[in-house]
């Protein structure tokens, strides 16, 4: 997984608070929400 702000991997869960993780390089501190998965047999555009 990648920072979405500058994509960097340094990325760290963030344990005070949920679903969140912390980027040490832009020091931004984010949450990433699941919200399902899609069907099997999507085209993934291949
Ligand atoms: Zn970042």
């Amino acid at each position: 997984m990648n920072c979405p702000y500058c994509t960097s991997e340094n990325l760290f869960p963030d344990y005070e608070t949920d679903n969140a993780w912390q980027c040490r390089d832009c020091r931004r501190v984010f949450s990433v929400k699941l919200h399902g998965h899609l069907d099997r047999g999507v085209d993934r555009g291949e």
